[in-house]
């Protein structure tokens, strides 16, 4: 199986001001792209040539999880953001933070700061542990909660690269400025799916 980039469902322009055009084409249309081309590269020949990216993202190892999870990720990551998002969870995923953390703005803290303090590169997530409950964490590098076994939900990339052509070394403004552009009905849909 050849995995394929896939096209986003908005202009590169339409997150602006929160993420701007160039961001969108640098990070989605050559960093997710070399993502998705090692990929297929490395995984010429190998058993898992036939496996789809979450399978060989629960297993993989080295240069082929490397390249997997990252692929993975953006796609979660690009997919969650719109130009015209729900502005706050509603139903049973907004009872689930309320019940984990208190408010969605104490969520949206805990979770700013899980990003902000993550030493190097890596990603904050939201997810549902085993039991049910919903956890925020961060991970370096190519983490994926689906290796911890939790389902992820949301999340926030804190590489540069996501963020250093917009907002430099201020990596909280462009964690703040992402509640803007979060569409919490693709984290709904997710949390329902898990239900
Ligand atoms: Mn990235």
């Amino acid at each position: 199986m050849k995995f394929e980039h896939p096209a986003l469902p908005y202009a590169a322009n339409a997150l602006e001001p929160v993420m701007s055009a160039r961001t969108v084409e640098f990070h989605w249309g050559k960093h997710e792209a070399a993502y998705i081309n090692n990929l297929n590269k490395l995984l010429e020949g190998t058993p898992m040539e036939n496996d789809t990216l979450e399978e060989i993202v629960r297993k993989a190892d080295g240069a082929i999880y490397n390249n997997a999870a990252q692929a993975w990720n953006h796609i979660f990551f690009f997919f969650q953001l719109s130009p015209d998002p729900k502005k706050k969870p509603e139903g049973v995923l907004a009872h689930a933070i309320e019940d984990s953390f208190g408010s969605l703005e104490k969520f949206k803290e805990e979770f700013a700061k899980a990003g902000a303090t993550l030493f190097g590169s890596g990603w904050a997530w939201l997810s549902v542990k085993p039991d049910g409950k919903l956890v925020i964490s961060q991970g370096s590098n190519a983490h994926n909660p689906l290796r911890d076994g939790h389902v992820p939900l949301l999340t926030a990339d804190v590489w540069e690269h996501a963020y250093y052509l917009d907002y430099q070394n201020r990596r909280p403004d462009f964690l703040a400025g992402l509640w803007e552009i979060v569409d919490w009905k693709v984290v709904e849909k997710r949390y329902e799916d898990t239900l």
